[in-house]
C-alpha cells in the first residue's frame, strides 16, 4: 500500500512574508491530516524561514534542486548537507523547467539523483515528454530514457528513497491537464520499467507522482488512477485554499 503523497512547487514566487504566511496556513489548514505524505518546496532563500513555520507540523520541506558535489568552488550552487542544514528532507530533481530552460541532461541529472540519495535527501525525480514528443508518438521511449538516464547506477536499497514525478511538459503551467487515462498510461509504463530494474515488490513500492496543472477540480480523478500515488502541484500550491483542498480531497 503506497501512501499518497502530495508536493508543492513553489517555484520562483513569493517573499519572505509571502511564504511564511502560505507555511503557517497550510500548517493550520491541514493540522490532524496524516494520512498523506505533504511536502513544499519554496525557493532556497525563504527555506530557513520556511522550515520554521512547519516546525510543529507533518509539513515536510524540499527544495526545488541540489548540486551533486559536497562542496567547494561552484558558485550558486547548494549542496545535499546545506540543504539537510535547513531542514529539507526532499528535493526536486530534473523538473522539467531545470531540464528544457537551464539545460539539465539525464546525465547531470543522474549524478543529483545519487549524490542526494548519498546525501541523506529523498529525491522527487522529475520525468516528462514535450508535446511534440507526444504528437510523434514517442511519449513512452522519451520518458523511458529519462527514467533509466536517471536512475543509472541507483541500486534495490537506495532506489527506495525516490518518488517519481511523472509531469508531460504541455501541462506544466498551461492548464492543461493530461486525462486520467493518459496520466495512467505513463505512470504503468514507469511501473513497468521499474519492474523490469528492480523487481515486482520494489517497483509496487515506489510513489508516482503526476504534475501538469493539477487543481482541486481534478485531484479526485487523477489519483483515482491505480498508479497515480501523488501529484506535484505548481501553481495550485501557491493558495492555501487550494493546495489544502487538495490534500484533503485526498485524504
Ligand atoms: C510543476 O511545477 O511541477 C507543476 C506541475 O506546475 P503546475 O501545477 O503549475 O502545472
Amino acid at each position: 500500500m503506497r501512501k499518497p503523497f502530495i508536493a508543492g512547487n513553489w517555484k520562483m514566487n513569493m517573499n519572505a512574508a509571502s511564504a511564511v504566511s502560505l507555511a503557517s496556513g497550510l500548517v493550520k489548514e491541514l493540522e490532524g491530516v496524516d494520512s498523506v505524505d505533504v511536502a513544499v518546496c519554496p525557493p532556497f532563500v525563504y527555506l530557513q524561514a520556511v522550515a520554521a513555520a512547519l516546525s510543529a507540523s507533518n509539513i515536510a520541506l524540499g527544495s526545488q534542486n541540489v548540486y551533486f558535489e559536497e562542496n567547494g568552488a561552484f558558485t550558486g550552487e547548494i549542496s545535499c548537507d546545506m540543504l539537510k542544514d535547513v531542514c529539507c528532507t526532499y528535493a526536486i530533481i530534473g523538473h522539467s523547467e531545470r531540464r528544457h530552460v537551464m539545460g539539465e541532461t539525464d546525465e547531470l541529472i543522474n549524478k543529483k539523483v545519487s549524490a542526494a540519495i548519498n546525501g541523506g535527501l529523498l529525491p522527487i525525480f522529475c520525468v516528462g515528454e514535450l508535446l511534440a514528443e507526444r504528437n510523434a508518438g514517442t511519449t513512452n521511449d522519451v520518458v523511458a530514457r529519462q527514467v533509466k538516464k536517471g536512475l543509472e547506477g541507483i541500486c534495490d536499497e537506495r532506489i527506495q528513497a525516490v518518488t517519481i514525478a511523472y509531469e508531460p511538459v504541455w501541462a506544466i503551467g498551461t492548464g492543461l491537464t493530461a486525462t486520467p487515462e493518459q496520466a495512467q498510461e505513463v505512470h504503468a509504463m514507469i511501473r513497468g520499467l521499474l519492474t523490469e530494474l528492480y523487481g515486482k515488490d520494489i517497483a509496487q513500492s515506489l510513489r508516482i507522482q503526476y504534475g501538469g496543472s493539477a487543481k482541486p477540480g481534478n485531484t479526485a480523478e487523477l489519483m483515482g488512477q491505480p498508479d497515480v500515488d501523488g501529484l506535484l502541484v505548481g501553481g495550485a500550491s501557491l493558495k492555501v485554499e487550494d493546495f489544502a483542498a487538495m490534500v484533503k480531497t485526498v485524504a
